[in-house]
């Protein structure tokens, strides 16, 4: 059992209610924030809740329909909290969110936990982690993959960076909306991670979409281009599922902006130039991402990247 007491370490509780009740706050209810709230929320009986977002509606409506208290600020929602998850665009978003008086540092208590599952940038979360560490706050980089219907049903992956610890008395709270939780090294490393599978899904989505605009050229229907290659060696999480559901039936449902995949590779590609590690084609596909972003605004789903292909091809894949 865990006793009260000042945090002697950032791997103590300093919590005397820890045995009790989780005070849990999530900040950032956006399209993959909200459902993990959802998911925290939905368990009465082991958490309690607070909940923030930039536009404050979105926090009232989750409060009243889901259950949760509804804190005015960052530093509000921190107070009292042990845990406080953080979901927003970028690491640059987390690290302002601290700033001021009624920002989080000023609002997190000695020996809470930030677990920020935006999907970040290694360097910024490095900085967030000293500066938190002075607080003796724990700072763990938990992205997620899985998407919004993951999320919906719990079934998220978290890869964690950070002592491993601090990431043992956060299980609780990541279980809620996690399956599968992995730590993958010291701080950063589950940004770095992360970066890494949004590079391959970007790569993924791209060549797949050159590769059937041509095959339509060329007189091939895309489903069954699609049908023979989900029986071979170069099938993927695209051609399996995104391309079938998304592309082909014209749907393109919006669940993960394209601003942010842009956003994720654009991590991944300046990560490899820092770490000095050739990578022309993530460096492309960097730069792939950036102009079709500008091309469909910031508003656009991922898969309607290849939007942009079938413009240059003069090909529609349906
Ligand atoms: P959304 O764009 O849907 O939501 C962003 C959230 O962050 C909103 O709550 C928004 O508030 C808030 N926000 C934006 N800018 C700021 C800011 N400067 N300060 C404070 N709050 C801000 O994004 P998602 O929920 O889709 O994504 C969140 C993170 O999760 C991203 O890092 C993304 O890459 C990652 N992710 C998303 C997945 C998905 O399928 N959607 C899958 C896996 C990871 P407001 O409501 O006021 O706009």
């Amino acid at each position: 059992m865990l006793v009260g007491g000042p945090a002697s370490s950032l791997t103590d509780c300093p919590f005397s209610y820890f045995d009790g009740m989780i005070s849990v706050a999530f900040l950032g209810l956006g399209a993959i924030g909200n459902p993990m709230a959802r998911q925290i929320a939905q368990e009465k009986e082991q958490f309690t809740l607070a909940v923030w977002n930039r536009s404050g509606q979105k926090a009232a409506d989750f409060a009243a329909k889901i259950g949760a208290r509804h804190a005015s600020t960052p530093a509000d929602a921190a107070s009292g909290a042990q845990f406080v998850v953080t979901c927003l665009p970028t690491s640059a978003d987390v690290e302002a969110l601290l700033d001021g008086p009624t920002g989080l540092e000023s609002g997190l208590e000695d020996g809470a936990v930030l677990i920020d599952c935006t999907s970040g940038d290694p360097t910024t979360s490095k900085r967030i982690a000293v500066r938190l560490a002075k607080h003796g706050v724990g700072f763990l980089d938990a992205p997620v993959s899985g998407g919004v219907a993951g999320a919906e049903i719990g079934t998220l992956t978290v890869m964690v960076g950070g002592d491993a610890d601090v990431l043992k008395r956060c299980m609780p709270v990541m279980e809620a909306f996690g399956e599968k939780i992995v730590h993958c090294g010291s701080v950063g490393s589950g940004h770095a991670l992360k970066a890494v599978n949004q590079a391959l899904l970007a790569v993924h989505i791209w060549s797949l979409g050159e590769g059937l605009a041509a095959l339509a050229r060329a007189g091939v229907d895309p489903a069954i281009a699609l049908d023979v290659i989900n029986a071979s060696s170069g099938r993927s999480n695209s051609s399996q599922n995104l391309f079938p559901q998304r592309v082909l039936t014209r749907a393109f449902p919006r669940t993960f902006r394209l601003a942010l995949l842009d956003k994720d590779v654009g991590i991944a590609a300046r990560a490899l130039r820092e770490l000095k590690v050739p990578a022309p084609l993530i460096q492309l596909t960097a730069e792939l991402m950036s102009m079709a972003h500008r091309e469909l605004g910031d508003e656009a789903d991922h898969v309607e990247a290849v939007k942009v292909i079938e413009r240059m091809a003069g090909e529609v894949i349906d």
